[in-house]
């Protein structure tokens, strides 16, 4: 009996454990999607309850001189100024890094969601290494029409700075914590200590909304998720995994490949994420992407998959090299 590729990777524990825990956070972003859209508009609503002459009918009239930068954004307009107080007056970091850059403050009277830009975590910070970057990323926060669009740590950011969310804050610390301790590993592991004390932290974070029938129901899949062990179910074969056990699931190579892929280019985009605002010195970067580069290529059903990818990685690499070892950078 050949062992596939997928059920080989899954012999290894904490690699098992590191794709379990990045499926639980693919759940969470998936169940918060609508709730953050439903309270958005129900924030945007609330200031202009307030201040109706923030509404659709206002607009900007300071154009290009009302474009923020990166951290930066000085108001030229009334309308504009009155905009930031009111996000400011609801953000619980207002004294710290706020990436304006990541907002169009003209649609702030008529798009709720642009509301919801001050809150996200990253913005595409301008420096010169941004130009090699470009190429990798499909966008920017920037241009995240909708929660449908963020991935779990822009929604989380999101709960944890605006305070229309009312919620046990350190809950939410914690599971941005774990979220960026999977996504930064480079070696793809986790071990079942960290991961018990992961659903931990993701089930006291989902209980806050208990009352919303979709978070509740996610929330027992994370925890049937997380309780069970996995183990691939390869047609005509009844003996690979050994005993039965009660709180075993099985899943079919082509679901849990599923998960994997949405996993790893989720991994990818943090890579070039991280690289882009060089949020870790030039050196982690190049093994951070080296190790990836040698996971994909050495399962052979995973370099078919991202071949591409691959290639990029390897141009990543080189032109990270070539920028870093030139003068005057
Ligand atoms: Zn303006």
């Amino acid at each position: 009996m050949v062992l596939s590729e997928l059920a080989l990777r899954l012999n290894c524990t904490e690699y098992k454990n590191w794709v379990k825990a990045g499926h639980c956070l693919l759940l969470l972003r998936a169940c918060l999607q609508g709730f953050i859209r439903a309270e958005v508009d129900a924030f945007h609503q609330r200031i202009l309850s307030g201040a109706p002459n923030l509404g659709p009918r206002a607009s900007c009239s300071g154009g290009v001189r009302c474009t923020p930068r990166a951290r930066q954004f000085q108001p030229q307009c009334e309308l504009c100024a009155e905009w930031k107080k009111e996000i400011l007056k609801h953000h619980t970091n207002r004294n710290g890094d706020i990436y304006w850059g990541n907002c169009k403050p003209e649609c702030w009277p008529f798009d709720p969601w642009e509301l919801a830009k001050p809150h996200f975590p990253k913005g595409t910070g301008l420096n010169n290494l941004q130009s090699i970057f470009q190429a990798f990323m499909p966008r920017g926060l920037a241009d995240k029409k909708g929660p449908e669009e963020c991935d779990a740590v822009a929604l989380l950011s999101l709960i944890n700075s605006c305070d229309h969310f009312r919620i046990d804050r350190k809950k939410v610390i914690e599971v941005i914590k774990c979220r960026n301790e999977i996504m930064h590993s480079s070696e793809m592991k986790v071990s079942s200590t960290w991961l018990q004390d992961f659903q931990k932290k993701i089930q006291s974070f989902l209980n806050e909304f208990r009352n919303i029938p979709e978070i509740a129901a996610t929330s027992a899949r994370v925890e049937q998720l997380l309780t069970s062990d996995w183990a691939v179910h390869i047609p005509g074969d009844d003996q690979l995994d050994g005993p039965e056990s009660e709180t075993k699931i099985h899943l079919s190579e082509s679901e849990i490949n599923e998960i994997e892929m949405e996993l790893l280019r989720e991994k990818l985009q943090e890579n070039y994420l991280q690289a882009e605002e060089q949020a870790i010195s030039p050196e982690k970067i190049v093994k951070n992407v080296e190790a990836m580069k040698i996971f994909l290529r050495n399962n052979k059903d995973l370099r078919i998959s991202f071949e591409e990818e691959i290639q990029k990685l390897e141009d990543l690499n080189l032109q990270y090299q070539k920028c870093t070892k030139e003068p005057g950078k």
